[in-house]
């Protein structure tokens, strides 16, 4: 008995040469193809490539999660783990974590912003801490630490020697921001990814690879998109 069929999503024809399939993060099936290429074609290409397909769209939808919307009952990331958010009628604080994210209901149309206040208030200080720790396990000091907004990296190091953190980086696990902060601060003297770099972060956290695999995995989900 043949397995369900796979549904195609959409197909984009433009002028290309070839067909392509792509699976994209809520696990839609896009093909792209040729501008006269016929049906039958790309039904018969996408069921050759059924495992394939099947295999990526379980694995996307296994990590998808929608936008939020910021309503009662989604789930907000602080220093990894996740915690329920709820609508409360007192004014103030605009949001407050007590075991869950307690957001007033007269800040909710801007509960973005009432969220990334929040990051960035819990952010600054904690990072100021963990790089003055490994500053003085290392003897690496920067001159200055910035927050940044950034959204596809989490750190990085100037030539001047500012360490920049994106204020996201809360919402990991504190082992994962150690491993950015000393990602960074080994920057100051290998302003590379040379083996001597990863053996100056190795050194100081022999773990490394663990944290750099978790955000690899679960770091596009720490986000308030
Ligand atoms: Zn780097």
């Amino acid at each position: 008995m043949p397995l369900a069929e796979i549904v195609i999503d959409v197909v984009i024809r433009t002028r290309r040469k070839t067909v392509a399939l792509v699976v994209e993060r809520d696990g839609r099936l896009v093909v792209r193809a040729p501008l006269r290429f016929p049906q039958a074609q790309i039904d018969a290409f996408v069921s050759s490539h059924s495992d394939w397909v099947r295999s990526r769209q379980a694995l996307v939808r296994k990590n998808y999660r929608p936008p939020h919307q910021f309503a009662a009952g989604e789930s907000f990331w602080y220093l990894g783990q996740q915690y329920p958010l709820v609508i409360v009628e007192q004014k103030r604080p605009a949001l407050s974590l007590e075991g869950e994210f307690r957001l007033a209901r007269a800040a909710q149309p801007r509960a973005c912003e009432a969220f990334e206040a929040w990051y960035r208030a819990q952010a600054r200080p904690l990072i100021e801490e963990r790089v003055a720790h490994f500053a003085g396990l290392t003897g690496l000091r920067g001159k200055k630490i910035r927050l940044s907004s950034a959204r596809t990296r989490w750190g990085s190091c100037s030539s001047r020697g500012t360490l920049s953190f994106t204020w996201r980086l809360v919402m990991a696990p504190p082992e994962a921001i150690d491993y950015v902060v000393v990602h960074e601060l080994c920057h100051l003297k290998h302003p590379n990814h040379s083996p001597a770099f990863w053996a100056a972060v190795a050194a100081v956290m022999p773990g490394y690879k663990v944290q750099r695999a978790w955000l690899k995995k679960r770091g596009r989900d720490l986000s308030l998109d």
